[in-house]
């Protein structure tokens, strides 16, 4: 097999390189984590909950080395430190409403009858996971379906290879068995050719739309239960009556973090006519504060996108909309850092609409259009009209308001003056081409087992 290459934004060298599975290999894999599966789900719920949080302290236990592998993998600056404080928060979470959400809902328990519904792990889940918060996204899925008896097959981003490694080497120093955590490096055609063959229980696909429908694909016919967590264009509306100064600072830092590469990162942003022209002056002002440059510089807020590629698409939407009629307000000079490559200069457009792509299509980088709104009338159409439905920020003092607006836009989850967050307590979950499926939540752990119901009757 050719072996596949992670090649580094921070200077194009290959960082790691590591050989695919072949198919023979990937079906043994899987075969071990069907057969580890039923001890693993016999043993008692508080020792896997142990178990599990031994691993994700063992990984924190890793942080500076971590830290530096995320710089060199995806360009995050240093200075944003690990992904440990959600991945820590999710997985105490998880694990504090376990015992309650897996036990048997019981309907009867009379003399005459005992009847229940219980809850049973799927079997082997499957996470194929994205590069941009290659910790979190894995964490989303790995800890309730660990907890819930599943064993767990993770097929990780090339662009972020050693993460899988980091992860099976914490878990696996728990003392969590190589059979019911394996991390496998594996190309597509591997990848689908175990799905539609039915290797998996369970498959938890996150990433790109062209991915997800692939996945599906791979799956169709098999009944294969697919959660797909997608893109995202998510919107920020600002209205008349919001914290100015709030919004700008929490909204442009949704566009910006990571380089913009958050899938519920802040893509457009439409502002009440009476704050646009102050909104627009004070965004372009917080964008010039950012330092673009390489990710272990100790002030470099912004690093460079996780592959060339990834800044290709943008520079394009981009050059577009400006060929269209866009402003760009950022002078990219003042990012001398801007190599026409994987380091990109931020930038804020405005004079855009929804006839061009950076309005329409996820960029996933570090610009945002901006647009002036009339009304909630003109705000709820324009956010809804999109391809994508992932999360949705409202500004105002009015909860009432935001939350009747709430419910007429198409959408995963509302914020009110806040945004770019997963709380774990909520079901992560998006709609139209955001795909399907909820992590997270107690739905999360309904979505790693299925429910068996009890009939017995007592004669
Ligand atoms: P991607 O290119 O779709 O890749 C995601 C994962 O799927 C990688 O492990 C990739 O493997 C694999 N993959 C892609 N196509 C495949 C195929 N045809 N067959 C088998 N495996 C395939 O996405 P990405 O660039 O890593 O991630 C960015 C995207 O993820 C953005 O669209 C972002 O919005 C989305 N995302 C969504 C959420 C959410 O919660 N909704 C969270 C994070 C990210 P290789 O790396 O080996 O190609």
């Amino acid at each position: 097999m050719k072996p596949i290459q992670l090649i580094s934004p921070v200077d194009g060298s290959v960082y790691a390189e590591r050989t695919p599975l072949t198919l023979d290999a990937a079906k043994a894999a899987a075969a071990r984590a069907k057969a580890a599966q039923k001890p693993w789900a016999a043993r008692p719920l508080a020792e896997r909950i142990a178990l599990v949080k031994t691993a994700v302290a063992n990984l924190n236990g890793n942080a500076p080395k971590i830290v530096e592998e995320l710089a060199w993998q995806m360009g995050r600056p240093t200075r944003f430190g690990d992904e440990f404080g959600g991945v820590n928060a999710r997985t105490d979470y998880m694990s504090d409403i376990a015992a309650a959400t897996l036990a048997p809902q019981t309907i009867e328990d009379s003399d005459k009858f005992r009847r229940y519904i219980a809850r049973e792990a799927l079997g082997v889940v499957f996470i194929v996971a994205p590069w941009n918060y290659p910790y979190l996204t894995t964490i989303n899925t790995l800890v309730p379906a660990l907890i819930a008896g599943n064993t767990v097959v993770l097929k990780h981003a090339s662009q972020t290879m050693l993460v899988g490694e980091r992860l099976a080497d914490a878990f696996h120093a728990a003392g969590i068995p190589a059979d019911v955590f394996q991390n496998v490096v594996l190309d597509h055609a591997t990848t689908e050719h175990l799905i539609a063959n039915r290797a998996f229980n369970f498959v938890n696909f996150t990433g790109s739309v062209g991915g997800g429908q692939a996945i599906e694909r791979a799956a169709a016919g098999t009944f294969t239960p697919l959660g797909l967590e997608l893109g995202g264009k998510d919107p920020g509306y600002v209205r008349a009556d919001a914290n100015l100064d709030a919004a700008v600072d929490t909204l442009m830092d949704g566009a910006m973090f990571n380089a913009g590469q958050c899938c519920c990162g802040i893509e457009r942003i439409y502002v009440h006519e009476s704050l646009y022209d102050a909104f627009v002056e004070k965004a372009v002002a917080w964008v010039k504060t950012l330092k673009l440059g390489n990710p272990f510089d100790a002030d470099s807020t912004l690093g460079p996108m996780a592959n060339k590629r990834f800044a290709a698409v943008v520079r394009g939407q981009i050059a577009e909309a400006v060929a269209a009629g866009a402003k760009a307000l950022i002078d990219p000079a003042l990012f001398p850092a801007d190599d026409g490559g994987a380091y990109l200069a931020p930038q804020v457009l405005v004079n855009v609409d929804h006839s061009m792509r950076v309005m329409m299509e996820e960029s996933f980088g570090p610009v945002v259009g901006i647009m002036k709104v009339k009304d909630d009338a003109e705000a709820l159409k324009l956010m809804n009209d999109s391809p994508y439905g992932l999360t949705a920020s409202i500004w105002t003092e009015d909860y009432d308001t935001a939350a009747a607006l709430g419910a007429q836009i198409e959408t995963g989850t509302i914020f009110m003056n806040r945004a770019d967050y997963l709380d774990p307590a909520l079901c992560w979950t998006g709609c139209k081409d955001t795909g399907r499926g909820g992590s997270l939540s107690y739905l999360g752990f309904l979505s790693v087992t299925r429910p068996k119901s009890y009939h017995l009757k007592k004669v």
